[in-house]
């Protein structure tokens, strides 16, 4: 299945815990103010690559732990992220997705909620400049949380995780 990406990074200690493969997906129409990835923004932008060609890429490194979706907006290309997610699951990694939708704005949405149920964990929320910090762990703004799917969908709230 194909997906519209902007770039992978094979090795990101940055976006999650552990060793982990980062996909920037292409196409965001969040317009967050200071966002640090403009040139993901273009819903035609970037290039189309076979989610089986991102697996494979990914099961060449044994030390991975998982699979960031990064972006652009991961939660506009549901269907071939639960792809993606469905092919490396298979091999034990997890997946970690980043959106500039609320969790309680994400839930709502159908196919949103399908890949959502994929991931370990989700880093909701657009990024606020006013709220930026260097400080925060995978995080750029202080309004963004770091929820824990499993929990978050058991109780009926959003979790945060505990890292
Ligand atoms: S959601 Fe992410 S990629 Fe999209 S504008 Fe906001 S910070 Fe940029």
């Amino acid at each position: 299945m194909l997906l519209r990406i902007a770039g992978i990074i094979d090795d990101s200690i940055v976006d999650g815990p552990g060793i982990r493969m980062t996909v920037f997906v292409q196409g965001c129409t969040h317009n967050c103010p200071g966002c640090h990835n403009p040139q993901t923004h273009s819903l035609d932008g970037g290039e189309l690559v076979d989610t089986e060609d991102i697996a494979r890429r990914a099961f060449a490194n044994p030390l991975l732990d998982g699979i960031t979706l990064s972006g652009g907006e991961p939660f506009l290309q549901c269907e071939a992220l639960c792809d993606l997610a469905d092919r490396v699951s298979a091999h034990g990694l997890d997946i970690i997705a980043y959106t500039g939708f609320v969790w309680e704005k994400l839930i709502t949405m159908p196919q949103a909620l399908v890949l959502a149920k994929k991931c370990r964990y989700i880093i909701d929320g657009p990024f606020v400049e006013e709220k930026k910090s260097l400080m925060l762990l995978f995080r750029g703004s202080e309004n963004q949380r770091i929820i824990d799917v499993a929990a978050s969908l058991e109780s009926g709230r959003a979790v945060c995780a505990e890292l």
